[in-house]
């Protein structure tokens, strides 16, 4: 367990009503890490990352730059720096380019601290520069996957939980998305990542997780994972 974990999760356990989809799920992710979860269809990765950001009922301790946020919501997790990209990218597809990123900002008060945080976005998203009075929906696929993880930085987290940052998307997208998470993370982010990919999600991780009903089944490098027999026939096939 990392002494000095960003985030920690505790025998975490979480419900859609009547149904339990973690059962003490405990996981940490270091500062500067990319952790990815892997697992099949079902087996509680999005669920994680739901209870991570308060969107969830959960049970048990979760842990954030040393703070109990188990029971915060959305609003509040975001507050403190978790910043979700959800599946399926969803963007307010009327409002335009630029009004999706202030979206994002919006615990940001400073107009000027805004500008900057904008410009940091283009920098790694020059398409979105270029775009910024389009309306978001009338955007491709990917431009709207890299929107999507843009306005999440204009939140200035301190973590990215991103959920299937590929799904739909071309392969040659697919590895645009994957340099830009790889980039993001040099300049010092830190990342837990959810991926059907397994194989591209282990190839720029640090460590990974294996999900199976609603548990952890096994934990290491992605290197380690990336040649366990186990997970190659389960989930790299
Ligand atoms: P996928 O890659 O298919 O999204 P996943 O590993 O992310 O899979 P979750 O979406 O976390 O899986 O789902 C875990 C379990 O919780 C599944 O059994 C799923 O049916 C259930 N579940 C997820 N969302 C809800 C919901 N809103 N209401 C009820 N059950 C849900």
């Amino acid at each position: 367990m990392g002494y000095n974990s960003l985030l920690e999760l505790k025998q975490v356990s979480a419900y859609y009503d009547q149904i339990q989809a973690l059962h003490d799920l405990s996981l940490h992710v270091d500062q500067g890490e990319i952790v990815t979860l892997v697992g099949s269809n079902g087996a509680g990765k999005s669920t994680t990352l739901k209870a991570i950001s308060g969107q969830v009922k959960t049970t048990g301790t979760i842990l954030f730059q040393q703070k109990d946020i188990t029971k915060l919501p959305p609003h509040e997790t975001a507050k403190l720096g978790v910043a979700h990209v959800p599946e399926g990218r969803r963007i307010f597809p009327r409002l335009t380019v630029k009004e999706n990123l202030e979206m994002g900002a919006f615990q940001l008060k400073d107009k000027k601290e805004i500008q900057n945080q904008m410009e940091l976005v283009f920098q790694y998203f020059p398409r979105i520069k270029e775009r910024l009075n389009q309306q978001g929906g009338t955007m491709s696929g990917g431009e709207q996957q890299m929107l999507a993880i843009g306005r999440a930085l204009m939140s200035k987290p301190s973590i990215l939980l991103l959920d299937e940052p590929s799904m739909g998307l071309a392969p040659i997208i697919v590895e645009q998305i994957f340099e830009i998470i790889e980039e993001l993370n040099q300049t010092g982010m830190t990342i837990l990542l959810v991926e059907q990919n397994a194989y591209q999600a282990l190839s720029v991780a640090h460590r990974g997780y294996v999900v199976q009903t609603g548990n952890i089944i096994l934990a290491d490098d992605a290197k380690a994972l990336l040649e366990n027999k186990q997970v190659t026939e389960a989930y790299l096939a």
